[in-house]
């Protein structure tokens, strides 16, 4: 439809949040949706996947040569993923804030590391941790026709549009 999104710069930035297969396991996706729901943000991507090795391989390049890397791969394959796009000012680094600190036992309590998880090796989520590094997580894990442009009605609540 019609779009006022223009005037507002930065509303179209998208990232990539995925549940991890522990998060999966432990009915987590309704809450972790919810909050990204509630916070504002508008989805444009979802779906349940089990990860191919190649995919992970390639989302995680940056840490082969850590010591945790065979058993971060284990892990992320251990069972499916949902992976998720949404859209909306600043996601990316709100997102972050939301998600809190890597390491779970560091994460304060109010974000969804530091209120659902408490080992760094089961954090339940993925989230981009750039605006450049979401273009890419997003088309590693997302073809364009999965990703839905759609208008929320309540942009003018959300944005000064
Ligand atoms: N990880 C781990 N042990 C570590 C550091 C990282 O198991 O000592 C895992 C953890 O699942 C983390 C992922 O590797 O979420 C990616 O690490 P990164 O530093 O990118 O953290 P994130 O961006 O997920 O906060
Ligand atoms: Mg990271």
């Amino acid at each position: 439809g019609f779009s006022l999104y223009s005037t507002v710069p930065g509303v179209g930035e998208r990232t990539l949040i995925a549940v991890k297969p522990d998060g999966v396991q432990r009915r987590l996706v309704g809450e972790i949706v919810k909050r990204f729901e509630q916070r504002g943000f508008k989805l444009v991507g979802l779906k349940l996947l089990q990860a191919s090795e190649g995919i992970l391989a390639e989302h995680y390049h940056d840490l082969r040569r850590k010591p945790f890397y065979p058993a971060l791969l284990r892990y992320m394959a251990s069972g499916p993923v949902v992976a998720m796009v949404w859209e909306g000012h600043n996601v990316v680094r709100t997102s972050r804030a939301m998600v809190g600190d890597t390491d779970s036992s560091q994460a304060k309590p109010g974000t969804i590391r530091g209120d659902l998880s408490v080992h760094i090796s089961r954090n339940v989520i993925h989230a981009s941790d750039s605006v450049e590094v979401a273009e890419r997580e997003i088309s590693l894990w997302f073809h364009t026709g999965e990703l839905i442009s759609w208008e929320t009605s309540d942009q003018c609540d959300l944005y000064q549009v």
